[in-house]
């Protein structure tokens, strides 16, 4: 972790994303940088008023323990602020999303090479309960499948896309993943919603590669 002086903005790589409060639904905003942020504001822009229901401080407590929390340590690392035009590029974006919800970006869809490894930040566009691992695959549950894919062909999955471009800025990727419901049980993991995701490539021959999930986390979590 590192500590600037000057305000946060491209400079130290800041990200922000419209997204929902996961413990009381509340419309926020998730703001990180290379220096650490990862804050969850009510507004965009000044003062940037945190967001503080006593769901989410219970689990910033958890992440970062008590004692860390009661230092203010969320907050040094958002002294001195965030950058002015930074935060008007922000605003800019958001406004046209609100009101064109449809895509405006050039939305590049990721699809899994060999051996592919990606730990992805992203909001959830499209959930698809109880799907087929062979059906996406093109293919039966013999043995040799089977074989291959082994707890995952018992699994019950979900099928999740996440587009990953933050506000104002000019990438945005499109993963589409398979994880094991199992895996989601402990989280409301809803359309709109930030998720952080661990993927690795599932490559069996002659089928298309596709993209299996291993981890869903909040994006608050270290690693
Ligand atoms: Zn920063
Ligand atoms: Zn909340």
């Amino acid at each position: 972790m590192r500590f600037y002086t000057t305000s946060h903005g491209p400079r130290c790589n800041s990200r922000t994303w419209p997204t929902f409060c996961q413990y009381c639904g509340q419309r926020v905003f998730y703001f990180t940088c290379d220096c650490g942020c990862k804050v969850f504001f009510d507004e965009l822009g000044a003062p940037w008023p945190k967001h503080q229901c006593l769901g989410y401080l219970h689990s910033l407590i958890e992440t970062y323990g008590r004692e860390v929390i009661e230092r203010g340590m969320a907050v040094m690392m958002m002294t001195p602020g965030i950058d002015r035009t930074y935060t008007t590029q922000v605003q800019q974006a958001y406004e046209r999303e609100v009101w064109q919800p449809a895509p405006k970006k050039d939305i590049i869809r990721r699809d899994p090479v060999h051996d592919a490894r990606e730990d992805v930040v992203g909001i959830v566009r499209e959930l698809i309960d109880g799907v087929n691992v062979f059906k996406l695959l093109g293919t039966s549950d013999n043995w040799f499948s089977l074989a291959i894919l082994g707890s995952l062909a018992k699994a019950e999955c979900v099928q999740i896309t996440i587009h990953t471009g933050a506000l104002a800025s000019a990438d945005n990727y499109s993963f589409t993943f398979l994880v094991d419901k199992q895996l989601l049980m402990q989280q409301s993991i809803v359309k709109g919603a930030l998720i952080r995701c661990q993927l690795r490539s599932l490559v069996v021959p002659g089928w298309k590669p596709i993209w299996i999930c291993d981890r869903v986390r909040s994006p608050l979590e270290e690693n």
